[in-house]
């Protein structure tokens, strides 16, 4: 009789970035690892998003100074954020996010964030590295820029922030902002270079490589749409909308924005009591002008929008442009309204031809109120691991979390402290 041993067998429920690190990881570790989703690898939000990896993302959007700064946000309507009438049934979510804009999260997330950015950073290397991938890999940094002397004495306490954690950055005068981007429009007084930074030329392209390793080093990948999890003796079933039910004896849920609601539709004997936002953010693509090009992705602070240099699925350049943030409900309609305000922003600053053949894009980035996401096992679930809520920063994220969540399931001592990742902070008493 053949004996299986369960006890290194693990399903992942998510194919994106994060569920894809976590796949891969833990393959790395020996175990037997199954991916689900109801799509191909890397098709929802991992798709859409700007390719920065930047250790200035340790910064939080909730952080000391947003309330002041709120009510002016709202009724400017800043174009880096929307609130929208829908977003308002999430009541809970944005109180407690605007609670942990204090000090204290604010020291915790950073120290936390940090250590995970610098752990995906060289992970993603690595592993772009044994994919042969490392063409989809622009180590330029990134470019921030400034309108007028006041905007820029306006970034002082992240600048500040940036120095305390040794980012490496300089300040560019127009003169210095023409010699790195010569296409750009001389209409900023002042730029910042994030040198600690790199971007990916096409993520959702990355995140397909990544999944192709993982299936070519043994790992199954399995389409299907999850509804719910329940306990059982030995580990945990799930049921699918096409009427199946499956087991395994550990299951990591990485479902991005989808998370919340397959936790809140199982019955899990836990206290975990986490409320998620969606910073939704939009997208859309631009033919490049011959001979006109980005050497790395540019923030244009005024006009609230990301210009990233990129490649279609053919190889050919882009200019990807994704905007700030819409609160708003995760399935709210979508309102193209920001991405004109940005399209328009963006025009004055670099030429650009007309849009690509392809859709605009939205997608939510997903937020829990410290800005951290959860990586860990919940209390009373043993076999139950959570690895997600990466909100603006999932893509230089996700393959930290993959490497610490395949410690903490092997039971190894940790790459980075896990402890301000941990699901139990939002179990309530
Ligand atoms: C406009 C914008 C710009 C961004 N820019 C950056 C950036 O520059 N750098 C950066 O690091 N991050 C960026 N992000 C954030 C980043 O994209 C996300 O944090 C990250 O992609 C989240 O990855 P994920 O794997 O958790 O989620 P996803 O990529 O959404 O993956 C979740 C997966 O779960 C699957 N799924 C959902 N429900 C079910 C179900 N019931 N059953 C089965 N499968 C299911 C989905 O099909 C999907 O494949 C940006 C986001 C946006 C919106």
């Amino acid at each position: 009789m053949n004996f299986i041993d369960t006890s290194r067998q693990v399903t992942v429920l998510g194919g994106g970035i994060v569920g894809v690190s976590c796949s891969l990881a833990l393959q790395s570790k020996g175990w037997r690892v199954t991916m689900v989703d109801r799509l191909d690898p890397g098709q929802e939000t991992s798709a859409g998003n700007a390719g920065v990896l930047s250790r200035s993302s340790l910064l939080p959007f909730n952080r000391p100074g947003l309330g002041m700064a709120l009510p002016s946000m709202l009724l400017k309507s800043s174009p880096g954020f929307r609130l929208r009438a829908s977003a308002l049934d999430n009541w809970p979510w944005m109180l407690k996010f605007l609670w942990h804009a204090r000090r204290s999260t604010f020291d915790q997330t950073t120290m936390a964030l940090d250590a995970l950015i610098q752990l995906s950073v060289n992970t993603h290397k690595v592993w772009m590295d044994q994919a042969q991938a490392k063409n989809l890999l622009l180590e330029n940094g990134w470019l921030w820029l400034y309108q007028n002397p006041a905007a820029f004495e306006a970034s002082a306490f992240v600048r500040e922030v940036l120095q305390e954690f040794s980012v490496a950055n300089e300040v560019l005068s127009p003169h210095g902002l023409h010699d790195l981007e010569p296409h750009v429009a001389p209409h900023f007084s002042h730029g910042l270079w994030i040198k600690d930074a790199v971007s990916v030329l096409n993520p959702q392209a990355l995140v397909k490589i990544y999944a192709q390793q993982f299936l070519n080093a043994g790992g199954v990948i399995e389409h299907a749409e999850v509804t719910a999890l329940s306990q059982q003796l030995t580990g945990w079933q799930w049921q699918t909308v096409q009427g199946q039910t499956q087991w395994a004896s550990n299951v990591v849920v990485a479902l991005g924005p989808w998370s919340g609601r397959l936790l809140a539709a199982s019955r899990l004997p836990s206290r975990f009591n986490m409320t998620m936002g969606f910073e939704r953010g939009y997208h859309r693509q631009f033919k490049p002008v011959e001979g006109v090009h980005l050497r790395r992705p540019i923030y244009d602070m005024a006009g609230a929008y990301v210009l990233s240099p990129m490649q279609n699925e053919g190889g050919d350049p882009v200019m990807r442009m994704t905007t700030g943030v819409e609160l708003a409900a995760h399935d709210a309609k979508a309102n193209w309204e920001q991405l004109e305000a940005a399209e328009n922003a963006a025009r004055k600053i670099f030429p650009m031809k007309e849009t690509v053949a392809e859709a605009d894009w939205l997608g939510s980035r997903p937020t829990l109120p410290d800005s951290r996401p959860v990586i860990g096992e919940l209390t009373n679930c043993p076999g139950l691991w959570l690895a997600f809520g990466h909100q603006h920063i999932g893509f230089s994220t996700g393959p930290g979390t993959g490497v610490l969540l395949a410690e903490l399931m092997s039971s190894e001592s940790t790459s980075i402290d896990a402890q301000a990742f941990r699901p139990e902070r939002f179990e309530s008493t």
